[in-house]
């Protein structure tokens, strides 16, 4: 690790990811840091990657033309030619029309996170980011921990947080910085996301 970066990039998940992609695409010293363990790149929580492999063709194309990475197999899984919303009590539903697909998300973010570090920015692991560097009331910087649990400080021109909804670095912003600290409960729903593999018998098609 440098002693300073244009960016840094906290976060390798979907976001994070694709940022420090685009910045070194674009010729910029880049420095992604995530907690994860490098084989695990994007995994979201203790029980894994889950969520956020439902994207639309159009996702794709924007990120080909702005960032130059395409997609294929194994990342791209399953082709979709839309997507149906049903109420939960199956009375109502909404169409979503428009090809797609359904990803292999640990493939998808791998590729992503090994095209950032093709094109030149310097990747991680386990690497705890605790909280942003202030001086001058400017974020110029983070620190935390790594693997080793060495304290280590980092400096750069810029700093993307891509922690998704953790708040470890928002939070500890100087007074006055137009950024909500944390987020707001109201803006917080419980999801869950599960896969089936149904055998579809007969004429029921109802799943
Ligand atoms: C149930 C569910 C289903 C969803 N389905 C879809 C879908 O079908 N399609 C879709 O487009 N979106 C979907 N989403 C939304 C999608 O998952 C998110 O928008 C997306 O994952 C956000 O990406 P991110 O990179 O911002 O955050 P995250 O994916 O959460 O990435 C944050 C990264 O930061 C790292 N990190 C966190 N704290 C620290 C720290 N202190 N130090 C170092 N690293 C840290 C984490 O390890 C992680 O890698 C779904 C969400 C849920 C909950």
């Amino acid at each position: 690790m440098n002693e300073k970066y244009d960016i840094i990039v906290a976060g390798a998940g979907m976001a994070g990811s694709l940022a420090a992609a685009g910045a070194a695409k674009r010729g910029l010293s880049v420095l992604l840091l995530d907690k994860n363990k490098e084989e695990e790149v994007g995994k979201k929580t203790n029980w894994g990657w889950v969520c956020g492999d439902a994207v639309a063709q159009t996702h794709l194309d924007f990120i080909k033309q702005h960032i130059g990475l395409g997609f294929s197999k194994p990342e791209l899984d399953v082709k979709v030619d839309g997507v149906v919303a049903y109420s939960p009590d199956l009375q109502t539903k909404v169409n979503f029309d428009g090809e797609g697909y359904v990803l292999d998300r640990p493939e998808f973010e791998k590729k992503t996170r090994d095209y950032a570090i093709k094109n030149g920015a310097e990747y991680v692991s386990q690497f705890d980011v605790e909280g942003p560097i202030i001086e001058n009331n400017y974020v110029v910087g983070v620190f935390g921990k790594d693997k080793s649990m060495q304290h280590k400080e980092i400096r750069a021109k810029a700093v993307i947080d891509a922690l998704g909804v953790a708040t470890t670095l928002r939070r500890r912003l100087p007074d006055g910085q137009f950024v909500d600290r944390v987020v707001d409960v109201d803006d917080l729903e419980s999801t869950g996301r599960y896969i089936y593999d149904c055998e579809v018998t007969g004429e029921d098609l109802h799943y």
